[in-house]
């Protein structure tokens, strides 16, 4: 397994693999890996001759008062998971290798970007599309990789390949949850003992729900369902829960046959977003 950091070398040995005929596959992380990230450099290993994983924690997507500088930093234990994972070439560019100081350009997604995340992260989605954008430029991968557990954010990047004609393909890739439901995330390393406990409740909500759905339930009464498990567990503070479309976001109508369950809360004082796919029964038998 290779590992680069400076942008133009690593697009040259892309190239140079490219030349051989080789696709190419990017699994976008911020490091800090967990089984989450592993499964997205699997699924691109299965489909693509070489992968490529980026580590690289972005500065522009995080907010002022946001978790930039504690973020967890864990190269070694990265790349040890990069290499089991089979990836290729890992690329862990510094700040100043990815944004020069004259920098002055954005790629923005205008509306998907302005509700649930991007209404309480002001900027995020505007880090995280110019940073992918870069991310793609510098890889040229033919397929890239993302998690369903940032349900927006791989809604938010479908969207900009589609508008900006990029020819990569994205993938989502399943959330993968800890046995306790708890969907992985590199924050959960935040979370005390008892926080954690805590945290159990968002997945144990759109678990909840998705049995609603399945038996009946409709799209409002899931998320009100949703909205009461999390507003009585202690320790957790609700952002927002919605049951909404799974391309638009917006509040999913009655008469949907399926939809995406999302929330957000804090647990202390971390901030954690998990989602689910529901299936609505036909409401009509229920009654
Ligand atoms: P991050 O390092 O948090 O920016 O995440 C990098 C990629 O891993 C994103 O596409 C995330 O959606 C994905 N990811 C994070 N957590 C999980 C998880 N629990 N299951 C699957 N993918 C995940």
């Amino acid at each position: 397994m290779e590992v680069l950091s400076a942008p133009d070398e690593v697009r040259s040995r892309i190239r140079s693999i490219q030349r051989s005929g080789a696709s190419i596959g990017v699994v976008p992380t911020m490091g800090a890996l967990h089984a989450g990230h592993v499964s997205l450099i699997h699924a691109a290993k299965r489909d693509c001759d070489f992968v490529v994983t980026t580590v690289f924690v972005n500065p522009t997507q995080f907010g002022p008062g946001e978790d930039f500088q504690k973020y967890p930093r864990t190269l070694d234990a990265d790349l040890e998971h990069c290499r089991n994972a089979g990836a290729d070439l890992v690329m862990t560019p510094a700040a100043d290798q990815m944004y020069s100081d004259g920098a002055q350009s954005i790629v923005r997604v205008t509306e998907l970007t302005k509700i649930l995340e991007g209404a309480l992260r002001p900027g995020h989605f505007d880090g995280v599309t110019t940073v992918v954008a870069k991310l793609f430029n510098i890889t040229l991968p033919d397929r890239a990789y993302f998690g369903q557990k940032d349900y927006q954010q791989q809604l938010v990047i479908r969207r900009m390949v589609a508008d900006l004609n990029w020819s990569v393909e994205i993938v989502t890739c399943p959330i993968i949850r800890e046995p306790d439901g708890l969907a992985m995330s590199s924050r959960n390393r935040y979370l005390s003992a008892e926080e954690r406990q805590q945290a159990l409740a968002l997945s144990r909500s759109l678990f909840t729900a998705k049995d609603l759905a399945a038996a009946g339930a409709s799209p409002d009464e899931c998320r009100l369902a949703i909205q009461a498990e999390l507003s009585e567990q202690a320790g957790v503070s609700l952002q927002y829960a919605v049951v909404a479309d799974e391309s638009t976001l917006q509040p999913a109508g009655p008469a949907s046959s399926s939809a995406v369950a999302l929330v957000a809360a804090k647990v202390g004082t971390t901030r954690l977003i998990d989602n689910q796919r529901l299936q609505f029964r036909s409401h009509a038998g229920f009654r």
